[in-house]
């Protein structure tokens, strides 16, 4: 299934993301049945930063993809590696109280660091870059409710600075009420990156297999993965790392599908770039973010809509949203001078708290997944990676029921 859509506006060339697919990692096809200790299903970022990571733990490791790998939500992603999680520090203090939330905050912090640690020492061509991100003052969030989140932030030993109007406007040229710059972001080319750690995980003694896991039979010791061929894969351990699209056993009532869109524009002159190129996103529900590419473009990304899913809807609303984007950066930057090359629509999983669905599913404990990363799937990514290689390790990390896959929704939301 992919899940990027052709743009049909005109002044568009293609409707595909600007990622270089880089090394493409080797299919196989599932020719006799198999046994394995661990079965990845999904090769996204998700599957990819799971499979290298317990192949480097020695585990003998099967990952089958449906599609081709990389090509689902990976492949749309704008790939800004935040650390900032889609819910504010004060909102999240709101729900599970300011420990917890500072805990999560922290932790996410570590995983873009353990992220950029990862590629350097696996050697990882995927752009990597550190970046700062810059926070913008947006809807209700005031430059009084900013200063509230960076006090907040600031007492739990988060990295960033307070911009005022001024400050910021001095540095940034953005006429907005207030910011929060903080460092500890990256960057990166999202395929780039699912393939380089696919191929680590290849390398390493990994089975890369083109099948769809269509029924999971969990009556023996080990779990038995149909797969629509006919053949079976049967594993110790399943990773559930099949994006938006949930098995049926896998229940959440705080999980939902969002479609969202971004625009590229053609490489910037100097007059159109931004100070340090950070990572620029806006403190409101119908958010813009905004980073630039290696070689000078602008990606735009917003416009999330969870009412559109079907690839027609997609594709005919892609228009309307990409002038949406094009409109919020002109209105940032008046000085650029706002042009899609390539326009596109991916679709993504996301909670109603912001926070990802990670660990056993209910009632089949060796059966792991990793869900619902909204804004942050490639940061979450890695954790879901730290923590399943852990439980399968027999190491339990110390935040393992911060993200059970079968939480209620929290009172306040309902
Ligand atoms: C436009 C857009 C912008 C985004 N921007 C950002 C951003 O700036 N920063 C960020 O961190 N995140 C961002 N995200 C979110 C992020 O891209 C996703 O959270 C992340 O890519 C999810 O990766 P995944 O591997 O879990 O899922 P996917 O990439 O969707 O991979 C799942 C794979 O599972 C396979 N699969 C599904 N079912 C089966 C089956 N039954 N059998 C075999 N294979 C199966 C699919 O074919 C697919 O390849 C964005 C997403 C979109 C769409």
């Amino acid at each position: 299934m992919l899940s990027i859509d052709g743009a049909q506006h005109r002044d568009l060339r293609t409707g595909r993301a600007p990622w270089a697919s880089g090394r493409r990692p080797t299919r196989r096809t599932l020719k006799q049945d198999r046994r394995c200790d661990v079965l990845v299903v999904g090769a996204g970022i998700t599957g990819a930063l799971a499979a290298e990571r317990l192949v480097r733990e020695g585990r003998d490791v099967c990952i089958v993809d449906r599609e081709r790998p990389g090509l689902g939500s990976t492949a749309a992603s704008t790939a800004m590696l935040l650390w900032e999680i889609d819910r504010p520090l004060a909102g999240l203090t709101d729900l599970y109280g300011f420990e917890r939330a500072a805990r999560l905050y922290r932790l996410s912090l570590q995983a873009v660091r353990g992220l950029q640690s990862l590629v350097e020492q696996r050697e990882i061509a995927c752009r990597m870059r550190a970046r700062h991100s810059l926070y913008l003052a947006a809807g209700t969030t005031d430059a009084h409710a900013l200063m509230k989140e960076h006090e907040l932030r600031g007492r739990a030993g988060l990295p960033g600075h307070f911009l005022d109007y001024r400050t910021l406007h001095h540095q940034f040229g953005i006429d907005r009420e207030a910011a929060l710059l903080s460092s500890g972001a990256a960057d990166a080319d999202p395929l780039c990156l699912a393939h380089g750690l696919l191929a680590r995980a290849v390398e390493g003694g990994g089975h890369l297999f083109d099948a769809d896991a269509v029924h999971y039979d969990v009556s023996g010791r080990r779990t038995a993965v149909l797969m629509d061929d006919g053949h079976s894969i049967e594993a110790d351990w399943v990773v559930l790392a099949t994006g938006y699209v949930m098995p049926d056993f896998v229940a959440s009532e705080i999980h939902r599908v969002t479609t969202t869109w971004a625009v590229a524009t053609p490489p910037q002159p100097r007059r159109g770039r931004w100070r340090g190129g950070a990572l620029i996103w806006e403190a409101t529900e119908h958010y813009l973010d905004l980073r630039t590419t290696d070689d000078h473009r602008i990606v735009v990304g917003g416009g999330d809509d969870e009412t559109i899913n079907e690839p027609d809807a997609r594709a005919n609303a892609t228009p309307g949203k990409s002038q949406f984007l094009l409109a919020g950066l002109r209105r940032l930057f008046p000085d650029i001078e706002p042009c899609a090359e390539t326009a596109w629509s991916g679709v993504f999983g996301t909670t109603a708290d912001g926070l990802p669905l990670i660990g056993p599913v209910p009632g089949h404990p060796r059966i792991l997944a990793a869900y619902g990363y909204g804004g942050n799937g490639i940061t979450f990514g890695f954790l879901a990676a730290e923590l399943i290689a852990g439980v399968i390790g027999g190491r339990r990390a110390a935040w393992y029921d911060d993200f059970p896959v079968g939480r209620p929704m929290p009172p306040a939301l309902k």
